[in-house]
């Protein structure tokens, strides 16, 4: 798990999460939680294809988590669409 404590997110590279990564690259307080939930399913999709991008795709492991985040993200998108439509 993410280095940052009663973080429940995996760790990206070394040990913290995607999102304390980042907030430590954009030099953000690293020792707080995130956000709970992001905004939509949009939000999220856009993130786990940020992160995709920025993964280091020689470190199997991680990038088959990222991987996997994105395809389930997007696989979250599409229902939310779906349940959208079947509102309207
Ligand atoms: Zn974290």
């Amino acid at each position: 798990m993410c280095a940052i404590p009663d973080c429940p997110n995996p760790p990206a590279r070394g040990p913290h999460c995607w999102g304390h990564l980042k907030r430590k690259q954009r030099r953000k307080p690293v020792h707080e939680a995130l956000a709970e939930k992001y905004e939509s399913p949009w939000h999220r999709f856009v993130e786990a294809t940020i992160a995709y991008n920025d993964c280091n795709s020689e470190d199997d492991r991680a990038f088959e988590r990222v991987r996997d985040n994105l395809r389930k993200s997007a696989m979250a998108y599409v229902e939310s669409v779906i349940a959208k439509r079947n509102r309207a």
